[in-house]
């Protein structure tokens, strides 16, 4: 159980989303998008929603003080006594620490953090071409994954959509803030000893396998000490 607390870092692109969907169900914890939160919050047309949109348009960082009060909330809910698997939180040293302290007040802490390695010059082609379905949040890309019928997702027939910040210029913005303002959290993760490594360069199946087995060996080495 203790191992089930995750997250997972990497560039836009890497393959977060796709790969925690497929751990969260296997492991049957839920999976937190950050990016999918503020997206709910936009599509309600909550306060927190409003004030976030203009800094998601121009792929910027949400506040620390829009995203912390909502991320504690959804921490403390049931379905996260098991675990849960963090994606896209955190991007800043400040928000490792937040997190760090958050766990703690809930009696908890960080089982490990799933590191996707990945060359930049990849992000661009994976962001610009992806398509999500606006329902189940399905991930696909039009030439790596494409839907089984064009424009469809395989899973409940919703029309896929161009997310607004899959576009270059916002792309070029958010790869430069990730490059500024997340790369240090790994850093971070390295020095508290929870970092698994993995390749996110290789293909969908292999990066899963990669993650598995990085979780595995830690497991097996935690239980041995
Ligand atoms: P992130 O959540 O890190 O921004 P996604 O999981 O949304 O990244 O993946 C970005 C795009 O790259 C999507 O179109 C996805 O289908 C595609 N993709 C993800 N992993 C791989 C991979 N290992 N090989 C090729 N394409 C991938
Ligand atoms: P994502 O879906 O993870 O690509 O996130 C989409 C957008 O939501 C980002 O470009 C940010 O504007 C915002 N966002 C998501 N997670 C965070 C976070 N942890 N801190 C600040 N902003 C975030």
């Amino acid at each position: 159980m203790e191992f089930n607390n995750l997250v997972i870092v990497g560039p836009p692109g890497a393959g977060k989303g796709t790969q925690a969907k497929t751990l969260a169900k296997n492991r049957n914890i839920p999976h937190l998008s950050t990016g999918d939160l503020l997206r709910e919050h936009r599509r309600q047309k909550t306060e927190l929603g409003k004030r976030a949109s203009s800094y998601m348009d121009a792929g910027d960082l949400v506040p620390d003080s829009l995203i912390l009060q909502m991320l504690e909330e959804r921490l403390q809910r049931p379905d996260c006594v098991q675990g849960f698997l963090l994606d896209g939180f955190p991007r800043t040293l400040a928000q490792a620490e937040e997190l760090r302290k958050m766990l703690e007040r809930q009696s908890r802490s960080l089982s490990r953090a799933i590191i996707l390695e990945i060359a930049e010059e990849i992000l661009v082609g994976r962001l610009s071409r992806r398509r999500v379905c606006p329902t189940c949040g399905s991930v696909y890309h039009l030439d790596t994954k494409p839907p089984i019928e064009a424009g469809l997702c395989d899973d409940d027939a919703s029309q896929l959509i161009h997310r607004p910040d899959d576009h270059e210029e916002v792309i070029l913005n958010r790869l430069k803030v990730y490059r500024q303002q997340t790369r240090p959290v790994i850093g971070y993760y390295h020095r508290h000893r929870l970092a698994i490594a993995v390749d996110a360069s290789a293909p969908i199946e292999d990066v899963t396998r990669l993650i598995h087995e990085g979780l595995e060996e830690r497991a097996l080495v935690a239980s041995r000490v």
